[in-house]
C-alpha cells in the first residue's frame, strides 16, 4: 500500500524527499500544467484523475492508505476533489497547504476574489499582476487600458491588450530583482494572491520599500473537515501516526 502525494508545489517535493528518505511507499501525481516541471523524487504520475470518481478508482486500484494533499494553496478544485473522493474511499486524508503571508505594513488590501482585484487594480495607473495565468483573463476588461505587467511561468495562448507587457519567469525571486522589476516599470500596484512561501516573497518585501499599492486575494477555504497541517515535519508525523500498511519497508524514526 502506498501514501499519494498530490504535488505541484515545493512542499510536496520536499516530501517526497522525506519518504523516500524513510523508504516509504509512495507515489507523487502532478496535473500536467507546466513543459518542465520540477519533479519531485521517487513514483511520479502526471495528469488529471478524471474527477471525483477517477481520483476513488486511482485510490481504490493503486491500494492508497493515505493522501496529503500538498497542491497550492489556490488549487481548489483537486483538493475538493480529494476531499470526496477520500470520503467516499475512506482513505485518509491530510492538507499540507504552508502558512500564508503577513501584511507587516497593515496597508493590502484584501480581496475575496480576483474579480474584486480587477476592480480594485484599475485604481491604479501602472499595475503588476503576478496572480498567474489562469485567471488572467479577468483582469483582460478592467485593465485593458492600463500600464499593465503580467509575469507568468508558461507562455500565454491569448492576446492581451497593446498596453500589457507579458514576462515569462520561474521562482525564485530576489528582493534586487523585484525592486528592479518594479522601478522599471514604474509599477504603483501590486496584485498578487496568497500564495505564502518564501519563493515569491520578494515582491511584497519590493512594494513595501517603494510604497507600492498591493491588493492580495484571500485563499479560498480548505474542504470542510479536512485535517490541516502547515509544514512537511507534520505531514511526515501524521503519516506516522496513521501507522504504515507495510511494518517491513517502513523505517521512519
Ligand atoms: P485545480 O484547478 O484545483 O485542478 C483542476 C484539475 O486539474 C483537477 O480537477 C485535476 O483534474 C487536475 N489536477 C490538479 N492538480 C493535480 C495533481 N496534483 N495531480 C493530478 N491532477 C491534478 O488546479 P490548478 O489550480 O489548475 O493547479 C494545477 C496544479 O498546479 C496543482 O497541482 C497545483 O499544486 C499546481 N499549482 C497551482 C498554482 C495555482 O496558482 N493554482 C500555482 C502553483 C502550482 P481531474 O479532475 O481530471 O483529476
Amino acid at each position: 500500500m502506498t501514501v499519494l502525494i498530490l504535488g505541484g508545489t515545493g512542499e510536496a517535493r520536499a516530501l517526497a524527499r522525506v519518504l523516500h528518505n524513510n523508504a516509504l511507499d509512495f507515489e507523487s501525481s502532478l496535473a500536467g500544467r507546466v513543459r518542465n516541471p520540477a519533479l519531485p523524487v521517487g513514483q511520479v504520475r502526471i495528469g488529471g484523475f478524471g474527477g471525483v470518481g477517477g481520483l476513488a478508482d486511482h485510490l481504490r486500484s493503486t491500494a492508497v492508505r493515505a493522501v496529503v494533499d500538498a497542491t497550492h494553496p489556490f488549487a481548489a478544485g483537486i483538493s475538493a476533489n480529494a476531499a470526496e473522493a477520500c470520503h467516499r474511499t475512506g482513505v485518509p486524508l491530510l492538507r499540507l497547504q504552508r502558512p500564508g503571508w503577513r501584511d507587516e505594513t497593515g496597508t493590502w488590501v484584501w480581496v475575496d476574489d480576483h474579480d474584486e482585484a480587477a476592480v480594485a487594480a484599475a485604481a491604479g495607473s501602472s499595475v503588476f499582476l503576478s496572480t498567474g495565468r489562469q485567471t488572467l483573463g479577468r483582469f483582460l476588461d478592467p485593465l485593458a487600458a492600463h500600464r499593465t505587467l503580467v509575469r507568468v511561468v508558461e507562455p500565454l495562448d491569448h492576446d492581451v491588450p497593446p498596453q500589457w507587457t507579458v514576462v515569462l519567469a520561474r521562482g525564485p525571486y530576489t528582493l534586487d530583482g523585484e525592486r528592479n522589476l518594479l522601478r522599471a516599470n514604474a509599477v504603483d500596484t501590486l496584485v498578487t494572491k496568497d500564495s505564502g512561501g518564501a519563493l515569491t516573497r520578494a515582491k511584497l518585501d519590493a512594494a513595501a520599500e517603494l510604497g507600492v499599492r498591493v491588493i492580495v486575494v484571500r485563499r479560498p477555504p480548505v474542504p470542510e473537515g479536512v485535517r490541516t497541517v502547515g509544514s512537511v515535519t507534520e505531514a511526515a508525523e501524521w503519516l506516522r501516526e496513521i501507522g504504515p500498511a507495510d511494518p517491513a519497508r517502513t523505517r521512519m524514526p
